[in-house]
């Protein structure tokens, strides 16, 4: 099937022309007809998949028809690079309309955004602290909205999000076409969806499988060793861009320090930094000042650069959805790429718990002059159900005093990346 079925507007077809887009992705031919006949969206798609296109080309195709310069669409978004992407690719494809896009987030000048806003948008891309905030000081009017996108909402739950959504959701118009996008589906998110969705059409991608065109290598390290191994990895393998994942923020910026150090071309992002700092770092990476970027998940979510060859897995992730997550990072559309994960000893839980949901064992490589970890065996009372197991363990952790520096960045999300 190619995209002209959808009989887009010459304008936007012409962006969709320049694109290179060969063929519509499986979420885009499930999506785009329900969006353009005005259905409300479930869509259960990872990103990588080319879920941003299966609703910005619908949403552009509806608005294109009505009045121009009232804020008629709303997409929410849980992190500032995710709303940074989404308008800059709706820059891109209605760049032969006359619609304006405008984006909204916290840690930046609140003036400025306040005279775009009066200046005027069709959409409004924005994260839910900030946008909140205009709604109560009335510098927004919604009341003209008739598509509301929430854009990767198990992250807005992740990030504490959902009483600031549920507050935006009650000043937007009642008529309306609603979506919702999520990667897995909580029950909270779910309980969301039922409340604002009206008679959805559900569109899946299978999310609990890694893309199938990436290639996963595990190691066994010791945990002293691991950056020795990364450096031989960097410098051995054929790597063009890659993403390093570490489980604290100050890990994934002294490492980054620490590969610039070593000569490579290295950057690193994690919540820690400020807004200008990061645009810095993600500029850099995809102008290719730098092709490795060390990062926490969090301040990887919406990081989309194509063409990222490699994914490392420098400390294992916290549950089998991260890995895919993070995973998806590499081998996006029609790319292959590859995946290393380093596991130490005390990896055992989540090794288990990864291969009972990818449903297959995991293959460990071995690089000489890096000696294998004998894993330590799980007790009994763990075997039963491994992710659930950590998921628990993770939340407890989170009432824990634990020093900030080894605190893994998911658990600080309400305070430090709040947008
Ligand atoms: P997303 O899942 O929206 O983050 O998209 C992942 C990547 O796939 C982005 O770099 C898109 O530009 C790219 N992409 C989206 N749709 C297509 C398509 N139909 N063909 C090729 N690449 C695509």
């Amino acid at each position: 099937m190619s995209f002209t079925a959808f009989n887009f507007h010459p304008q936007i077809q012409t962006a969709l022309d320049n694109s290179g887009y060969e063929a519509p992705t499986p979420i885009q031919n499930q999506a785009i007809p329900p969006v353009l006949a005005g259905r409300d969206i479930l869509g259960l798609a990872q990103t990588g998949t080319g879920k941003t296109a299966a609703f910005i080309l619908p949403l552009l195709q509806r608005l294109h028809a009505g009045p121009k310069g009232k804020i008629r669409a709303l997409i929410i978004a849980p992190t500032r690079e995710l709303a940074e992407q989404i308008h800059t690719y709706i820059g891109k494809m209605a760049k032969h309309t006359h619609m304006r896009s405008m984006v909204i987030y916290g840690g930046v000048s609140k003036h400025s955004q306040i005279s775009n806003i009066r200046r005027g948008a069709d959409i409004v891309v924005a994260c839910p602290g900030r946008l909140l905030d205009l709604v109560n000081d009335r510098a927004i009017n919604l009341s003209a909205v008739e598509m509301l996108i929430l854009d990767e909402a198990d992250h807005m739950f992740d990030h504490g999000f959902l009483p600031d959504i549920r507050r935006i959701l009650k000043t937007l118009p009642r008529k309306r076409q609603t979506m919702v996008f999520s990667a897995t589906m909580p029950k909270e998110i779910r309980s969301l969806a039922e409340d604002i969705l009206t008679h959805p059409t559900t569109v899946q991608i299978n999310h609990t499988q890694p893309t199938a065109s990436i290639s996963h290598a595990f190691y066994k390290v010791e945990q002293r060793d691991k950056a020795k191994l990364l450096r031989k990895i960097l410098t051995e393998k054929d790597i063009t861009t890659a993403i390093v994942f570490t489980r604290t923020k100050h890990k994934a910026k002294n490492l980054g320090l620490q590969l610039q150090k070593a000569g490579f071309k290295a950057t690193s992002m994690q919540g820690n930094l400020s807004q200008p700092k990061r645009q810095e770092a993600l500029d850099g990476f995809k102008n290719g000042t730098y092709n490795i970027m060390v990062a926490t998940d969090i301040a990887a979510r919406g990081i989309d650069v194509s063409g990222i060859s490699h994914v490392i897995n420098f400390d294992m992730p916290a549950t089998a959805e991260t890995y895919t997550h993070r995973t998806g990072r590499t081998g996006r559309a029609s790319c292959t790429g590859e995946a290393f994960t380093f596991t130490a000893a005390d990896d055992y839980k989540m090794i288990k718990a990864l291969e009972q949901s990818l449903g297959q064992n995991l293959v460990f490589q071995t690089i000489a002059g890096f000696q294998s970890t004998p894993q330590v065996s799980e007790n009994k009372t763990t075997a039963q159900n491994p992710t659930a197991r950590i998921a628990t363990k993770a939340r407890s952790a989170r009432g824990k005093k634990k020093s900030q520096r080894n605190q893994p960045e998911i658990f600080n999300l309400g305070l430090s990346t709040r947008a």
